[in-house]
């Protein structure tokens, strides 16, 4: 289920290089190339989707997983609370059509 053009799957086949953080069966998580904050993590499923609302309608399962994931490297990278941020649609500034969530540290560095 991935897409030949997709940036994010080819990261998760291995095809473009990443700096992994975590994975599974269902998730691959990496650190993102240019961070807008001093932790900034992507969590994206293994399975393509275009964005949140396709994927909580496809699969919620996987959503609430990506979730938990999310949680667990904030705890693992900074002990403390974070960001969880998944922008959805050109005009919300989301540039990868594969859905992702943007695990990051509550200050925001400039962009
Ligand atoms: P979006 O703007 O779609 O919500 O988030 C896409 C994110 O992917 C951006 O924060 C961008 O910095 C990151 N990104 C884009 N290309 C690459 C890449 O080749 N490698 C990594 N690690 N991150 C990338
Ligand atoms: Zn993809």
């Amino acid at each position: 289920m991935s897409e030949p053009d997709c940036l994010f799957c080819k990261i998760i086949a291995g095809e473009v290089p990443s700096e992994k953080v975590y994975e599974d069966d269902a998730v691959y998580a990496f650190r993102d190339i240019n961070p807008k904050a001093k932790v900034h993590v992507l969590v994206v499923p293994r399975r393509h989707l275009a964005n949140v609302a396709e994927l909580a309608e496809a699969d919620p399962q996987l959503l609430a997983h990506m979730v938990g994931v999310a949680r667990s490297i904030a705890d693992e990278s900074f002990h403390g609370d974070y960001r969880l941020i998944f922008n959805s649609g050109r005009d919300a500034g989301q540039t990868v059509f594969h859905v992702h969530a943007h695990v990051l540290t509550g200050e925001v560095l400039d962009e």
